[in-house]
């Protein structure tokens, strides 16, 4: 029986996981090794029943008692703390949903490629901080990496028994976020409720505001180059406000391959679930005649600065994917903690960028974990630093 394991299982991308596979026959079809949560004990203990994992793991120590509660009795192993979730990723498991948000998310699913599992991965952070050395580590033990963001999803499809030399160009598209149609005068007044309401994407919350801000299609923008080594200049984005064209690959004979599905994460989850064969999953299916139009716009430089950062980050290279995370981390916390407001965010990144730069330690590469963590805490320091003296 295949074994599966879902880092951040209580999420939005963790919830549908186990929705797909509960929905696929639960433990009758599969074996649930680990499940991991944050805050969520309720949610994860449930999960946890539901699938009969071996070990569910909460990441803070002030949970574990709580989740040892809600287990019970239930003979499922309980563990707490970073470094719990980081030796659940130790288990061997054949197929491992990477779905914690952010730069936590980068070591368990590392730790998991150790055992050539395959690794469906939601966590964009990872790619974006650590591109090469995931994928080095993938190759090394014969692991495979399936993309979970919808467009990166789509990209592979797309690409799917194509000759990658032939690939003139990949474009990603974006919806615009909440502010797409607002005048560029009131971005600065946005308030966190008004950038947290996505247009067409049910999500968490944090990469909803990175939708309107556009720092999500900027982390995208890396997670594409590092996925496919693909170079930054063939990769382009496109507003398209019905988000039902999730990405395109131009060939060199001129055709687009287009991939178009409903807003609904569950396809992308489900088809890395089911890779490499299709199975039946419960998404709406498009009816194009209702749909009637499709639009697509150039995003407008000014509205989205976090796209030419992205663009300096992709030239940079080395450590600047770990900075450039970080930072945009701290100045989301600062903005959702009404610290900085929505517009800020961006200059924070950028001055960030441009200290830490002219220190010279964003060139090296990211040859280790180590180094990766290090600017991590260099960078989100650096950034606090920064907002900490606006303040
Ligand atoms: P959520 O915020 O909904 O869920 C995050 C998960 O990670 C939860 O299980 C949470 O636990 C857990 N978690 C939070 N902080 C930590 C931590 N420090 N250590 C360990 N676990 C932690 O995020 P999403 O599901 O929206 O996103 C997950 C990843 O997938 C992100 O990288 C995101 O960019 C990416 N992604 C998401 C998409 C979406 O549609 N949501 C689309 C494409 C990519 P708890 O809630 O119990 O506290
Ligand atoms: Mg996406």
């Amino acid at each position: 029986m295949r074994r599966v394991s879902i880092f951040g299982a209580t999420g939005s991308i963790g919830r549908q996981t186990v929705e797909l596979l509960v929905a696929q026959g639960g433990p009758e079809a599969v074996r649930t090794v680990a499940l991991t949560g944050g805050r969520n004990v309720a949610e994860l203990a449930r999960m946890a029943l539901a699938l009969r994992a071996e070990i569910a793991v909460t990441a803070h120590e002030d949970c574990r008692d709580a989740l040892a509660a809600a287990l019970a009795g239930s003979g499922i192993e309980v563990a707490a703390g970073p470094q719990a979730v980081a030796e659940a990723a130790d288990r061997p498991a054949d197929w491992v949903m990477s779905a914690i948000v952010g730069a936590a998310g980068l070591v368990p699913g590392f730790r998991a490629l150790a055992h050539g599992t395959t690794l469906a991965l939601a966590n964009k952070e990872s790619l974006v901080t650590a591109g090469p050395l995931i994928m080095a580590e993938a190759r090394r033990h014969g692991a495979r990496i399936l993309p979970v963001d919808s467009e990166h999803s789509a990209v592979f499809q797309a690409l799917a028994g194509e000759d990658t030399a032939a690939v003139e160009r990949v474009i990603i598209t974006a919806s615009g976020g909440a502010f797409r149609d607002w005048p560029l005068d009131r971005l600065a007044a946005a308030t966190v409720a008004e950038a947290s309401t996505h247009p067409n994407w049910a999500m968490g919350q944090r990469i909803t505001i990175d939708s309107a801000s556009m720092f999500n299609k900027a982390l995208e923008l890396i997670e594409t180059r590092e996925f496919f080594g693909i170079d930054p200049e063939r990769i382009e984005v496109l507003v398209h406000p019905e988000s039902l064209v999730h990405a395109l690959v131009g060939f060199t004979d001129g055709a687009l391959m287009a991939h178009v599905g409903p807003p609904d994460m569950r396809h992308a989850i489900g088809y890395a679930l089911n890779w490499p064969d299709r199975r039946p999953l419960p998404v709406a299916r498009l009816d194009l005649a209702q749909v009637g139009q499709l639009t697509f716009r150039a995003p407008e430089p000014a509205r989205y600065p976090a796209l030419g950062l992205a663009r300096e980050v992709m030239r940079a290279g080395g450590l600047s994917g770990a900075a450039f995370n970080a930072a945009k981390e701290i100045a989301l916390d600062a903005f959702i903690a009404g610290r900085i407001g929505f517009t800020a965010m961006a200059g924070v990144v950028e001055e960030v960028l441009t200290q830490l730069s002219g220190q010279g330690g964003l060139q090296n590469a990211p040859d280790c974990l180590d180094t990766v963590l290090e600017m991590d805490r260099a960078a989100r320091a650096r950034t606090a630093g920064i907002i900490a003296a606006k303040g």
